[in-house]
């Protein structure tokens, strides 16, 4: 089964041929990331514009370095939701043209079901079950992944997704957008004990998340370094802040796998890319004799690949989607529309 994958849920506009939902045949990412650099920010306008005249040369690009035609493709994957509507909308019509054109099967995908199944792609051996940690720019879930398709959301973030306090954090310490990759890089030269930093604690739930407090304090502590005329050590300050975060994740992830009793833990989104994240992980499962997954950073971020992967098993399990297929910004994992 060779399916051609689309994505544009953001500002990444993407495009894959995969194999089986395993086998990386292309994995072609048209980033608008200078574009909205500018701004501090995806403009939703401005990604939708792009994504249009990106669209058609990514798909072309990523037929040609898998050395396949249309014809050769059994089904179009697209990620139809969670993301901005009119992004979305151009994935979506470009899928369905080609699937009506082309008389292919088209199977919508939701964007974390991509996330999550980027961990099929280098790690053959894994299958579900297994408990996933999904920290991406608008989401922070963990998940009990029942079999490929199958999701039971166990915990969320009250109020901030993490990649969100990143990219936040770092504008406030003057890093520019997209945060989350230079706070991991200006941290490793930082004392993650300089600055004690709150660890949230969400009444009512072992596997809530909540990430505005400590996006709080660190502007409270900027704001009061200013004030008395003290000089900020930003490393100091973000790693400090990144093991707060760090912190936070790693002790509800391992505390549900050791509650579901889980033998694998996957990380998944932009987030897992983070290199302090994925040591505190792997060393904590290494302690607890639990398997842990991690995507390569390429995979991590928003690509076609993990929406073919997620497509495949979708596709296996009978999903098919017709011309009324539509984008659905607020879609819900697990859910099919
Ligand atoms: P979602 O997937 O929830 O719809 P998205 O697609 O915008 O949101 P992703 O592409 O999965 O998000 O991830 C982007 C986020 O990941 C950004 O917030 C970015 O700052 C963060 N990120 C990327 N690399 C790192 C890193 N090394 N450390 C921390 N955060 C990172
Ligand atoms: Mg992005
Ligand atoms: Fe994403």
């Amino acid at each position: 089964v060779l399916i051609l994958a689309i994505e544009s849920s953001c500002d990444e506009t993407a495009a894959s041929v995969v194999l089986n939902g395993r086998t990386v045949l292309s994995n072609v990412i048209s980033s608008q990331i200078a574009l909205h650099t500018l701004y501090g920010g995806v403009v939703p306008e401005i990604a939708s514009r792009k994504h249009m005249e990106q669209i058609n040369q990514v798909i072309e690009l990523a037929l040609q370095e898998a050395d396949v035609t249309l014809d050769d493709i059994t089904a179009i994957g697209v990620t139809y939701g969670p993301g901005l509507v009119g992004a979305l909308l151009v994935g979506v019509a470009e899928a369905k043209a080609i699937a009506f054109a082309k008389h292919k099967p088209l199977v919508g995908v939701h964007h974390i079901e991509g996330h999550i199944s980027a961990n099929y792609i280098e790690h053959p051996e894994l299958k579900p079950p297994f408990a996933a940690l999904v920290v991406s720019g608008g989401h922070t879930h963990l998940v009990i992944v029942k079999d490929y398709g199958e999701y039971e959301i166990i915990g969320r973030t009250r109020d901030d997704a993490a990649g969100e306090a990143f990219d936040k954090v770092a504008r406030a310490v003057g890093l520019g957008y997209p945060g989350g990759p230079k706070v991991d890089k200006l941290a490793k030269e930082g004392n993650p004990d300089a600055i004690a930093f709150p660890r949230a604690h969400v009444d009512g739930s072992e596997y809530d998340f909540s990430f505005s407090g400590i996006k709080s304090a660190v502007l409270n502590y900027i704001n009061s370094c200013e004030m008395k005329g003290e000089e900020i050590n930003r490393a100091d300050l973000v790693a400090s802040f990144q093991k707060a975060v760090v912190d936070a994740l790693v002790s509800r992830a391992m505390h549900a796998v050791k509650e579901y009793n889980m033998d694998t833990l996957a990380i998944a989104g932009g987030v897992a890319s983070n290199s302090a994240l994925r040591a505190a992980l792997q060393k904590e499962c290494d302690k607890t004799g639990v398997k842990f997954y991690s995507p390569s950073p390429i995979f991590c971020t928003d690509n076609a690949a993990m929406i073919g992967a997620a497509a495949y098993y979708e596709y296996k399990k009978g999903v098919r989607h017709g011309w009324d297929l539509n984008a659905v910004p607020n879609l819900k994992l697990g859910e099919r529309i």
